[in-house]
This record gives structure tokens, sequence and C-alpha cells, in this order.
């Protein structure tokens, strides 16, 4: 082929022969894929820089001299921890061997000691933030190292990253560059600022003309009629993603009843263990945590989620429900979201427990086993029906 690939997917034609074959609980028979193994390359690490994560977790990336390996040149690659680079025993001017994981990540692998210069210095973790100046600590119990600074510009714009992202509060035109900007300018230090944003705000920044700021404007004002669930995910709490989220919205329905709950109350939530009610908790009753609640409602975001026991609108509670292809009206995300609200559970394989699958366009393998099981096949409009949204 006249591209670069990371495998391919061998599959039988015949229809008779996949029949006979059939599936196991996870796949079809008929068909299986081969991953080539990584390419890898040697070049030189120029540097190493410390990158700030939303929670103010410091993670080493590693300067490459740009090679050419699986298809693309790469600079930089992962180098995960502090922990990584002692194993290797990293030297700035090292010779090292890179590759890329799964075709996209590049990764540091190994280290060619033998050809290192004798006055090469080695690789030492950050005494100071790299972006607020501000002291760092090692975790006690773990290998990373953060920034423990509550305003630091860098976790400020991860966050900020994070809560517009598509799966949480979605504001389609707040990008990365955006973002740089109004946390440079000071004019956006909390994710209620954002809420606080004039169009004239916008005009003051650089590459800013009045139809992009009227758009910047509007996906803001959209995001906020967010549920619950998304708002949550979109806080950056430490165990709290998309699926966790909707656990929490679901049982307490506002952020005045989690910020009420104890940590048993938030334990005994199903799927929600004690890890993680602890850090919900202890979220709730931070500093940080209350003055951001607080500063959201300020602006007048307060999402309510009715939720608690399966109530008449639940109409999909205790189903367990497959979407394939795509959907006219709602992308993945949406129809997830819709089903759970509903009281429904939107999973990502096909079995004898599905209770039936929700099929758009394109849709493939997955219609393909539904109907070897038998599982019954809503089209988009019929599911419409089905939750008399016609
Ligand atoms: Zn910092």
């Amino acid at each position: 082929m006249p591209y670069n690939t990371d495998g391919m997917v061998v599959k039988i034609d015949s229809q008779q022969q996949r029949e006979k074959l059939g599936y196991t609980s996870k796949s079809p028979r008929w068909v299986i894929a081969y991953k080539y193994p990584a390419e890898q390359v040697q070049t030189i690490l120029k540097d190493v820089t410390w990158q700030v994560g939303k929670n103010g977790t410091l993670t080493p990336v590693a300067e490459l001299e740009p090679v050419f390996v699986a298809g693309t040149t790469v600079k930089r690659a992962s180098l995960h921890n502090i922990e990584q680079i002692q194993r290797l025993g990293l030297h700035l001017g090292d010779i090292v061997t890179v590759e890329k994981a799964g075709e996209i990540i590049p990764q540091v692998v190994g280290v060619d000691a033998n050809r290192r210069k004798p006055d090469a210095k080695p690789v030492l973790p950050p005494s100071v933030c790299p972006s607020c100046g501000s002291r760092v600590e090692k975790e006690p119990d773990g290998p990373y190292i953060r920034c423990e600074n509550p305003s630091c510009p860098a976790q400020l714009k991860e966050r900020l990253r994070h809560f517009a992202a598509r799966g949480q509060m979605n504001i389609e035109h707040l990008g990365e560059a955006l973002i740089d900007q109004l946390v440079d300018s000071g004019k956006v230090k909390s994710f209620a600022d954002l809420f606080r944003i004039t169009k004239d705000d916008l005009l003051t920044l650089e590459r800013m003309g009045s139809k992009s700021a009227d758009n910047v404007i509007a996906s803001i004002q959209e995001a906020r009629s967010r549920s619950l669930d998304r708002l949550l995910a979109g806080l950056g709490i430490r165990h709290v993603g998309t699926t966790v989220a909707r656990l929490l919205a679901s049982s307490l329905g506002s952020l005045d009843a989690l910020a009420g709950a104890t940590v048993e109350q938030l334990g005994s939530i199903s799927g929600v263990g004690p890890i993680i009610a602890q850090a919900v908790y202890d979220f709730f009753h931070s500093d940080a945590g209350q003055t951001v609640i607080r500063d959201l409602k300020s602006v007048g975001i307060d999402p309510k989620q009715t939720g608690g026991a399966p109530t008449n609108d639940q109409i999909l509670t205790g189903q367990s429900i497959v979407v394939t292809g795509t959907l006219q009206n709602f992308d993945r995300q949406q129809i997830e979201d819709l089903i759970v609200s509903l009281g429904g559970k939107a999973v990502g394989s096909v079995s004898r427990n599905t209770s039936f699958v929700l099929a758009g366009e394109n849709a493939g393998s997955k219609l393909d086993k539904a109907r070897s099981l038998g599982i019954p096949i809503l089209t988009e409009s019929e599911f419409l029906k089905k939750i008399g949204r016609t």
C-alpha cells in the first residue's frame, strides 16, 4: 500500500464460513488483527523539559534531534516520570532508542551508555515548577513530582482545556491558543471567569476578529446548559471521569447535595469505591474546591439532575443498549448521555444480555453480531419513538 499502516485485519470472505465460525463472547472468530512490531530508531537526547498537568503533575518530555520514525518526524517523546529516567540512566546528549507505542505516541525505550561522553550530565528532577517557579514536591507514595501552587498558570491552562473539551463542557470555539491568551493576559483565572468574558475582552486579544469573538461568546453561553455530570467531569476532581461523574450526578442530583454528602454516602453509590468517595469529599471540603463551586454558582452555573429512584421518565431502566454507526441527531457522547439519563446502560459490545442495538448509518460488525444473536435492532427514528421524542 502507498501509505503506512500499523498492521492489518484479516477477514474471512465467505458468509457461510463466518456463520459457521460464529463469535466468542467478545468478538467474531472470522476476523483477526495483526500488529507489526514497532519501528525503532536512534537519535540524540538534546534536553528534558517538564510539562505541568492539570493537577500539578510534572511529566518529563524528551527533546530529541528530529528523527523520522514510522511515517512522521519525531522531535519530542514521553518519558513518563522520574523513575523511568533513572531506570534508563539518562544523561543529556545520550544516544537514545525511540519507538512509537501503538505507532502514535513516541517513547524513549533505551539508551546506548557506551557512546556517552565522559562529562555528560545526568538528567535530574526539577526543584521548582517550570511555569510558576514554586518549589515542587515528590509524591511520597508514587513516582510523580507535583507543583502544589493552586494558582500555577500552567495548571490553570490544562484545567481549562479539560473543562472545555468535548466530553466535558464542550466549548467548541475555546481552543488551546485562546486559553493561553486568556490566562496570560490575566482575563481568566478560574472556570467561572470563562462565563464572565465579554466580546470587548476578546477583541483586545491578538488575531481576534469580531466574528470569531461572537462565535467564542456563543459557544461559552451554550455551555451554560450542560448537565451536572458533564460539569463534574470537567472540574478535574481526582479519579472523577465521565463514568463516575454520571453516577454521582444521577444519585445526588446537585452541587449542593454533593457538597453535603458524607464519605459513607458517596461510597455507597454503586460503582463509587472508597478512594473515589474520599477524593470527591476532599474536593467539596477543600478551600480550593469550595471557591470553584461558589464562583460557578455566582455566574449562574448550578445544574440540577433528576436521579435516584427510577421515575416514569426513565423508560430505559435496566436496559443494556449498544449504539453503532453514525446517528443523525446525536454524537456518541450525546446519545450515551441520553441513554444514561433515561436509566439505561450504554455498553460497547453486543452480547446475549444486550436489550437492543441502536443502529445508525454505516453500522458494522456489531450489527452483524446482533443479527446472529437475534437481538432487536432499532433505527434512530424507532429509538426516538420508543423514548417519546418524536
Ligand atoms: Zn507551577
